[in-house]
């Protein structure tokens, strides 16, 4: 008899997901897009970040936070001795929007249940949400959330920055 784990369940629930994700037509999204990006990361982490939506390289390379606001990211993940390889790393919306504006309400609406679906099974002990669109993701009991700013403001605006960095900091402390 073949004994499933619990991780290879949540892991075979997580590619349905991501299927899920890649096929979705809720919304008008997907018809400018490349590609859905689902988000990736271990699945058995403590920490999951959620960003806006992916951008133009994201949408090229079906990696989120591939581009410069990524890079930024990146930087101030290793200043605090975090791992990108170790941490889920998402958005709240799954597919480019048109000229990368802000999704609007009903798009947030249809995507963020995949969002809520994610958390739920991969069940990080605190999720940092970068940015006001991403503030608005579900919150699921027993997770701890963060609210930072976006990393594409925190690369351009010194007191963002600031903040920015100070959350990283103490986030590092909280894991
Ligand atoms: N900005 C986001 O919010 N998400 C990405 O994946 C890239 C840029």
């Amino acid at each position: 008899m073949t004994v499933i784990t619990q991780q290879q369940v949540i892991s075979l629930i997580l590619d349905n997901l991501n299927e899920q994700i890649i096929n979705c037509r809720k919304c008008r999204l997907w018809q400018c897009a490349k590609q859905a990006v689902p988000g990736d990361g271990p699945q058995n982490t403590r920490l999951m970040l959620v960003g806006q939506n992916p951008g133009k390289e994201e949408d090229k390379t079906g990696k989120p936070f591939a581009g410069k606001a990524g890079k930024f990211l990146n930087k101030v993940l290793t200043q605090n001795g975090l791992n990108r390889n170790e941490i889920f790393i998402t958005n709240i919306v799954k597919h480019l929007t048109p000229q990368n504006r802000k999704p609007l309400a009903d798009e947030i609406e249809a995507c963020s249940p995949y969002l809520a679906e994610q958390i739920n099974l991969v069940r990080p002990k605190i999720v940092v949400l970068m940015g006001a669109v991403a503030w608005q993701t579900p919150r699921i009991e027993g997770v701890e959330y963060v609210e930072t700013v976006h990393p594409s403001a925190a690369m351009r605006f010194k007191r963002m920055r600031e903040r920015f960095e100070e959350d990283f900091r103490r986030l590092k402390l909280q894991l």
